[in-house]
């Protein structure tokens, strides 16, 4: 029976990367009907609204999606289509591998991180205040009340909130994760010596979350510290554990050290609903010239065959996308030692060179 997968092709190059995507899937003989959704700039010329209801009602009955990335304009117009998707099905955990392949051009070799970061709370939960709204002065006198400084007159304000429940399930998404993949440690990273009483709470919650999992290691970092760390000594980590904000910052820093942004996938997964998509954005200015890479979409392919449960194709369209790497030969341009390679090619033609190595 064949997967029911709503497939969100997004916009910029979104479309592009999208086409190759499910050609290198379906190349693994998985049999999956995808029901193409629209969300978007285009959804809202032609629907009215950026993330129509049959998009969240799609995902929902059929809970598990795959998405190209979605252009949010810089200013006003409106609010993140990729936040508001996060937000709408509960999706909690932001799951983000970061593993070398020999081929891709990085400073370091060997590098296997899995990072999870927390998706809807801490200081990116949106509670925010602009400079001069009445709500400041009132959370001002509750700070003075209690003994804290006032808040300047020509200060924003914005809450960071952390809670035993919102941690809790990210923390055991981390841990069941760590053990389903036979990973051996869960390094959990905050700032509690700063933050005690939010960055305090999420340490101690995992810590409880970590006794229920006692063949996995488990131990706590400060961030700033981390951040040196995951530069010098990568390999002593295994999967990160971390409140939102760290984990968006340090999620790209491990990018980062696996080869960039044309290659790092991502998931954002809930209790029942999984949604993979790749980190990098819709880079606008390459749609529709067949330019940019849909390695980090395909990637984002291999988890969602791999949370699909179907573990042996995922390995063979990640092994097959191993080998092209390697080969050095059907990359696009931002593999290519240099940006004007001429030997570059263009976003379907790493597909069919994928598909060719499935045969
Ligand atoms: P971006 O990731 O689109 O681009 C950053 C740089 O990386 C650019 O130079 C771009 O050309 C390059 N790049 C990105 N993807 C690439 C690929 N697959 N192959 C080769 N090169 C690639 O980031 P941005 O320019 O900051 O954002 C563009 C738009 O995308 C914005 O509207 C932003 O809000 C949105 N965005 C969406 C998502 C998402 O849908 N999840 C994530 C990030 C950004």
């Amino acid at each position: 029976m064949a997967y029911k997968i709503t497939l969100i092709p997004g916009d910029g190059t979104g479309p592009e990367i999208s086409e190759a995507t499910v050609r290198v899937v379906e190349a693994t003989g998985v049999s999956i009907e995808w029901e193409v959704q629209e969300a978007g700039l285009d959804a809202a010329e032609k629907y009215g609204s950026v993330l129509p209801d049959q998009v969240l009602e799609s995902v929902r009955r059929n809970k598990v999606a795959i998405k190209g990335p979605i252009t949010t304009p810089r200013g006003g117009g409106f609010r993140s289509v990729n936040v508001a998707l996060r937000k709408a099905l509960d999706l909690y955990a932001c799951l983000r591998p970061a593993k070398s392949y020999p081929g891709v051009r990085s400073r370091y070799q060997d590098i296997d991180l899995i990072v999870v970061r927390e998706n809807h709370e801490d200081l990116y939960a949106g509670i925010e205040f602009e400079r001069g709204d009445p709500a400041i002065r009132a959370v001002s006198e509750i700070c003075e009340t209690n003994g804290f400084p006032a808040i300047r007159e020509d200060a924003g304000l914005s809450l960071k909130v952390i809670s035993e429940f919102g941690t809790q399930r990210v923390a055991r998404f981390a841990f069941e994760h760590a053990r389903r993949y036979g990973r051996r440690k869960v390094t959990a990273i905050a700032k509690d010596n700063i933050m005690k009483f939010t960055d305090g709470l999420f340490f101690a919650v995992a810590r409880k979350v970590a006794e229920g999992y006692p063949e996995i290691q488990y131990e706590e970092m400060l961030v700033d510290n981390m951040a040196m760390q995951l530069v010098q000594k990568p390999e002593l980590y295994d999967v990160l554990l971390l409140p939102n904000l760290y984990g968006d910052v340090l999620s790209d820093l491990c990018a980062g050290l696996v080869g960039g942004l044309g290659v790092a996938p991502g998931a954002n997964i809930g209790d029942e609903i999984a949604l993979f998509e790749p980190v990098h954005g819709s880079a606008p200015k390459y749609a529709g010239q067949n330019k940019v890479n849909p390695m980090a979409m395909m990637f984002s392919g291999v988890l969602m065959l791999r949370y699909l449960g179907e573990g042996q194709a995922a390995d063979r369209l990640e092994n097959a996308m191993a080998t092209v790497i390697s080969e050095g030969k059907s990359l696009t341009y931002d593999m290519k030692p240099s940006r004007d390679d001429p030997t570059a090619v263009g976003t379907s033609q790493v597909a069919d060179a994928i598909i060719e190595k499935l045969k």
